[in-house]
């Protein structure tokens, strides 16, 4: 053991310093200024003595050779650390204010943090305003968080005294030392690993959400605790820009506005998970559809049905019903022979594939369905559109020769990428799931199967000039894919498209096509969503547009308000003459105030309300009200119908 130890920085720098010198000691040492900015270190030495990775309290002596890197607020280390001493606070606040309260546990977790609580009292709103504003208080005191070592009967002896049960209960589980670590921050004491940032007055974009019910150890049957929520950022613009985001998503949330614009239902009669879809909604589907269909068949793709449920023996051809069986429903039987309604449409494509022997001049044959799948998924994971126990999947599969697939893989690309476009998104991620080339018996398919496979898919990316992330072994056990998510409005990323090689079914069924050389060979098989299904496009659309959907889209492009009683034929005519002209039009004459049918019509988000009266009438004219846009004045009649046309035509966003 020398006296002196090597502290590696991330600049190369390596400097000798007294064995147990601190990381604020070597930020000190650096710049005074540095010193008041860093918030926590992280160690490593890329061996086994140090963990790689460690965070590290920057009082806390430093006890051998080291990599040190000193973190200041913007590394997402630092946040981890700052909101775990968030719920530190958060506990000592409730302490201060309902002293009898009994602590479970408080980790940072994703935007936040949480604290488990035992109290007979449940903690109303306004508890919760009295416990921010005494952290707060807490907070502008510029406490030090110090770590103390107390030996394990010591530890237990203060929390049986204190008396905190599930505290002494973690330490007769979790401490294996000797000693035990705790954290004291002024009068608050927790047994707890760390590290902390240096004192509570870094704390000061937080803010308390919420109070949930939770099981001590998350199991039932255990106490019940009472969880608060708090959320924390390093700086207020942050915190303001993340409760932003947050309302955001709640108006946009399309199980709110599904319902409140009539586009879907879900029916408690009917069972969870199966969508109802109502006229708008239907509308809007139709559409989706229209272009979908139109774009299939100009990509050179054929349009086939399947039936919804045929022989359990073939999904055992498939093997989904070993692989796939958790998410199957049971076998229904019919004649004494077990049906099995599908979850997937791959089998029905398969056997219609095969209802010919086809030539290498065949192929590629790319066979297209909007295709309903039932899929069993636990009502718990059950979420509006988006988890759903049957839905339709715009699926399809295609069929080709190795020399075929770069080419129907950039198809694939170049068609998603007119889906975002056509639906007005602007950015995407994409992801390249590979195999695990270490362990090739996980895999149905030859390794050449794979590396071409995989070959094909960067190649076609980087033709295609699309960044990418690889995503080592975590590919399908039959084969690599290629995952599209897009982005939307608010920046929330959604999983829609997949490309997908399979090269376990063709097998399985004994696809064959003659080769140019005359004999049989084994087609590659590709299974591509584009939106993945119907439903969950639709509801990525609500949300990325919080409803108000583009003028294409909108169930209805048009209400017609006349101003009054008097010119409801005027009106008449300027709806007929809208639907006449393929638009979407509808007359709301009802005998209330012009205000209150604007209103109705804003909340339902129809593009344009056109008010009539007596002016318009005689003009010729409509004077148009746009959604976001507000009063647009009068125009002649004929104009609004060609703007119209061309907003349509060109599915503007
Ligand atoms: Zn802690
Ligand atoms: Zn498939």
């Amino acid at each position: 053991m020398g006296d002196t130890i090597q502290v590696r920085l991330p600049d190369g720098a390596v400097r000798q310093v007294p064995r147990g010198t601190s990381p604020l000691d070597i930020a000190q040492q650096i710049s005074p200024r540095l010193a008041k900015e860093v918030l926590v270190a992280r160690l490593g030495d890329g061996g086994n003595a140090i963990e790689e990775g460690r965070l590290w309290d920057l009082a806390r002596p430093l006890e051998g050779d080291t990599k040190l890197a000193l973190l200041k607020d913007g590394d997402p280390d630092a946040l981890y650390v700052l909101r775990h001493s968030c719920a530190h606070l958060l506990a000592a606040a409730v302490l201060e204010l309902f002293p009898e309260t009994k602590l479970g546990i408080g980790p940072p977790v994703e935007n936040g943090f949480y604290y488990d609580f035992v109290r007979d009292t449940p903690f109303t709103h306004e508890d919760l305003k009295k416990i921010e504003a005494k952290m707060r208080e807490l907070a502008a005191q510029n406490i030090p968080n110090e770590r103390k070592l107390l030996p394990k009967a010591d530890a237990l002896k203060l929390y049986t005294e204190w008396p905190q049960q599930f505290k002494c209960e973690l330490i007769q589980e979790k401490a294996t030392e000797p000693m035990v670590s705790f954290y004291q921050s002024g009068k608050f004491i927790d047994f707890c690993l760390g590290p902390h940032i240096p004192h509570w007055g870094w704390l000061k974009a937080f803010k308390l959400m919420s109070v949930a019910g939770a099981y001590w150890k998350g199991q039932e049957g255990n106490p019940q605790m009472q969880r608060i929520y708090g959320t924390c950022f390093a700086t207020q613009a942050e915190l303001d820009q993340y409760l932003h985001r947050l309302e955001e998503a709640k108006r946009r949330d399309h199980r709110k506005l599904g319902p409140e614009l009539d586009l879907y239902s879900i029916q408690e009669e009917a069972g969870p998970g199966l969508i109802f879809w109502h006229p708008r909604g239907g509308l809007v589907r139709k559409l989706m559809e229209d272009w979908l269909r139109d774009e299939l068949l100009r990509r050179g793709y054929q349009l086939v049905f399947t039936p919804h449920i045929m022989l359990r023996d073939l999904w055992k051809t498939s093997g989904h019903t070993s692989f796939y069986k958790e998410n199957m429903y049971g076998a229904v039987e019919v004649e004494k022979a077990d049906y099995q309604l599908k979850p997937m449409n791959c089998p029905g494509h398969i056997l219609i594939y095969k209802t010919h022997l086809r030539s290498y001049r065949d192929l590629p044959v790319r066979l297209a369905e909007l295709g309903t799948v039932y899929r069993y998924e636990r009502s718990g994971v059950l979420h509006g559109l988006l988890r759903v126990r049957g839905f339709t999947q715009d699926d399809a599969h295609i069929f080709c020769t190795p020399s075929q697939i770069e080419s129907e893989v950039e198809a694939c690309v170049d068609f998603a990428f007119a889906v975002l476009k056509t639906f007005g998104f602007d950015r995407y991620e994409v992801e390249l799931s590979d195999w695990d080339p270490a362990h090739p018996q996980n895999y149905a398919g030859k390794p050449e199967d794979w590396q071409r496979s995989t070959a094909a898919l960067v190649d076609t990316l980087a033709r295609m000039k699309v960044p990418y992330k690889l995503m080592p072994g975590e590919a399908a056990f039959y084969g690599p894919k290629i995952d599209i998510q897009l982005v939307d409005a608010i920046g929330r990323p959604w999983q829609l498209t997949t490309v997908q090689f399979d090269f376990n079914l063709p097998a399985r069924f004994g696809l064959e096509y003659v080769g140019e050389d005359g004999a049989r060979h084994q087609p590659l098989m590709v299974h591509r969503a584009l939106w993945g299904s119907v439903e969950r496009f639709f509801g990525t659309l609500i949300e990325h547009y919080a409803g108000a959907f583009p003028v294409w889209l909108a169930p209805v492009q048009c209400e017609v308000l006349p101003l009054s009683d008097k010119f409801q034929d005027y009106a008449k005519q300027v709806a007929e003459k809208l639907r006449a002209a393929g638009f979407r039009a509808h007359l709301d004459g009802r005998n209330e105030k012009l205000q209150a049918r604007i209103r109705d019509a804003q909340l339902m988000k129809t593009p344009y309300m056109l008010v009539v009266g007596g002016k318009e009438a005689e003009a010729g004219t409509v004077s148009v009200r746009h959604r976001s846009k507000g009063d647009l004045g009068p125009r002649p009649f004929e104009q609004f119908l060609a703007d119209l046309h061309a907003e349509v035509e060109s599915k503007a966003v």
